[in-house]
C-alpha cells in the first residue's frame, strides 16, 4: 500500500497515478484539504483523510510519496526507522516516465525559463509537457498521457527526495539565499538540495548553469554530465554575450540573436533565454524557431509586469520577487528614478547587498509589511525618504504622492507576501486594482 502525504496538488497527482497504475493507496493532510482538491478526492472516491494523518496505515505502509510542502517531523523518522521508503512526488512519476526530462532549477528564474523552453519545443512541433512546481504535477500529467519530452520546473524541495530521478538536460539558474529556514540556515545545504538534480545523470546527459553563480562554479568537478555554462563572458566559446550579441555554439551548431530583439529584458532574462536557447540547440531546433519564441514571448504576470502609466510614473508590478536577489535584478533593470514598494515576511535576508545598488537608482523606499524594522534599519540613512504602509492601497497613495512625472513605482517585494496577502498573486492583483483606482 502507497501512503501519499498532502493532499495540495503533488499529492492529487500522486493518487490519480496510482489509480491508473492500480495500486492501493491512501491519502492525507495535516490541515483542512483546499476545496478544489477535496472535491476532486470525492469524485474519484479516494480514500482520505484530512486535518491529521492515520499513523497506523502510515507505518504499515510499503511506500511514501511526499508533498514538496512536508517538512521532517517526528513522524517522519518514524516511518524512515521502520525502513519504509520516503520518496517525492517527481521521483514517483519519474519512475512510470517514459520520456525525456528536462529539468529546470534556481533560486530565481525558473518558471520564465521553463515556460521558454517548453514554447520553444511545442513550435518545433515536439510532444512536449510543461509541469512541476508550475501548474499541474508530473504525477498528474503522467496518469494522463506519456509525452515524449518532459519540462519540468522543480524546486529545491521536490529534489530533497529524489532517488532516481535523472534528467536528459538539467540546470541550475542560480543559488542565493531562499527557503534557508527548511535548511538549517546553512546555504551550503540549500545548494546541496539543489544540486541532487544531477546526482544521476551520466555522460549522455547535459547539465547547464550560469558560470557566475560562485556557489555552483565550486561544485562542477563532481558532475557527470557534460557540462556547457553560460553568462557574459566566453569560456571555451560556447554560450556568451558579445556587442549585445548572445552567441551559442553546441555540437558544431551555431546561433546568434542580438538582446535587443529579447522579449523579456532585463539582464536575467538574457540569462534565462540563453540557458533556454542552450537547451534548444541540444535538442537541434532550428534557429528561426528559436528567435521567433525569444522574441514574440508573451509577458509574465508578476514578473516586471508593466501595469500602467499614471502622469507620466510607471507602475510596475514584480509582487514575484520573493528574495533579495530577484529584487536586486528588477532594480538593476530600472533606467528612471525609482519608488520602491518592499517588505513582507523575511526569509532570513540580507539586504546588505542590495545598498549600492539602492544608493544609486531609488528615490524612496515604502516599506509594506507586519514588520519592517530590517528593512529601515538597513537602508534609513541610504535613500532620502523611507515611510511605512499597513496596506497595498496605502502604499500606492504613498507612492502616487511621492513619484513625479518620470518616477518608477516598483513593487518588488524581495519577501514573500504572507503577512498581509494568501500569496504572491494576491499582491501583485491588489497593487494593480489599487493603480487603476488612482
Ligand atoms: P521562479 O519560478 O524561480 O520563482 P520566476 O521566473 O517566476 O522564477 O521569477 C521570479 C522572480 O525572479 C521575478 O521577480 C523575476 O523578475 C526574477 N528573476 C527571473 N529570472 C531571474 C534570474 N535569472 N536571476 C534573478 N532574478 C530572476
Amino acid at each position: 500500500m502507497i501512503y501519499i502525504l498532502g493532499a495540495g496538488e503533488s499529492g492529487l497527482g500522486s493518487a490519480l497515478l496510482s489509480k491508473k497504475l492500480g495500486y492501493k493507496f491512501f491519502i492525507s493532510d495535516q490541515f483542512k484539504i483546499n476545496k478544489k482538491y477535496k472535491n476532486e478526492l470525492i469524485a474519484n472516491s479516494f480514500d482520505f483523510k484530512e486535518n491529521g494523518h492515520n499513523k497506523e496505515l502510515l507505518l504499515s505502509s510499503n511506500l511514501v510519496v511526499k508533498s514538496p510542502g512536508i517538512k521532517d517531523s517526528l513522524l517522519l523518522n518514524e516511518v524512515k526507522e521502520k525502513g519504509i521508503e520516503i520518496i517525492s512526488e517527481i521521483e514517483y512519476a519519474y519512475r512510470y516516465c517514459k520520456g525525456k526530462i528536462i529539468a529546470v532549477t534556481g533560486t530565481n528564474g525558473k518558471t520564465t525559463t521553463s515556460k521558454l523552453i517548453y514554447e520553444i519545443l511545442k513550435s518545433s512541433n515536439i510532444e512536449v509537457s510543461l509541469c512541476g512546481n508550475i501548474g499541474k504535477s508530473f504525477s498528474r500529467v503522467l496518469s494522463i498521457r506519456n509525452y515524449k519530452y518532459w519540462v519540468i520546473e522543480v524546486s529545491s524541495f521536490q529534489l530533497d527526495d529524489i532517488k532516481d530521478f535523472k534528467p536528459f538536460i538539467s540546470i541550475i539558474l542560480n543559488v542565493s539565499n531562499d527557503h534557508l529556514d527548511r535548511y538549517q540556515f546553512d546555504i551550503k545545504n540549500y545548494l546541496k538540495s539543489k544540486l541532487k538534480i544531477t546526482k544521476n545523470q551520466s555522460n549522455s546527459d547535459y547539465f547547464i548553469f550560469w558560470n557566475e553563480d560562485k556557489l555552483i562554479k565550486r561544485e562542477i568537478n563532481f558532475i557527470k554530465a557534460k557540462i556547457i555554462s553560460y553568462g557574459e563572458k566566453s569560456i571555451n566559446d560556447i554560450a556568451f554575450i558579445s556587442n549585445d550579441e548572445i552567441k551559442i555554439n553546441i555540437n558544431k551548431q551555431k546561433f546568434t540573436m542580438t538582446i535587443h530583439e529579447l522579449a523579456l529584458q532585463g539582464r536575467h532574462n538574457i540569462y534565462n533565454s540563453m540557458a533556454a536557447g542552450i537547451t534548444s540547440k541540444i535538442l537541434n531546433i532550428n534557429n528561426q524557431i528559436i528567435r521567433d519564441c525569444l522574441s514574440s514571448f508573451d509577458k509574465m504576470e508578476h514578473r516586471l509586469e508593466v501595469v500602467l502609466n499614471v502622469y507620466g510614473v510607471t507602475y510596475i508590478n514584480d509582487s514575484k520577487a520573493t528574495n533579495v536577489n530577484s529584487a536586486w535584478y528588477a532594480i538593476n533593470s530600472m533606467n528612471k528614478p525609482i519608488i520602491w514598494i518592499c517588505g513582507g515576511v523575511d526569509k532570513g535576508n540580507d539586504y546588505s547587498d542590495l545598498v549600492p545598488l539602492v544608493k544609486e537608482k531609488v528615490k524612496s523606499i515604502i516599506c509594506l509589511g507586519k514588520n519592517n524594522t530590517k528593512i529601515i534599519n538597513e537602508f534609513e540613512n541610504v535613500v532620502k525618504k523611507i515611510d511605512e504602509a499597513k496596506s497595498m492601497k496605502d502604499a500606492v497613495l504613498l507612492a502616487y504622492q511621492l513619484s513625479s512625472k518620470g518616477d518608477i513605482v516598483l513593487l518588488s517585494p524581495a519577501c514573500s507576501s504572507l503577512d498581509l496577502f494568501s500569496n504572491y498573486e494576491h499582491r501583485g492583483r491588489e497593487f494593480k486594482s489599487q493603480i487603476r483606482l488612482l
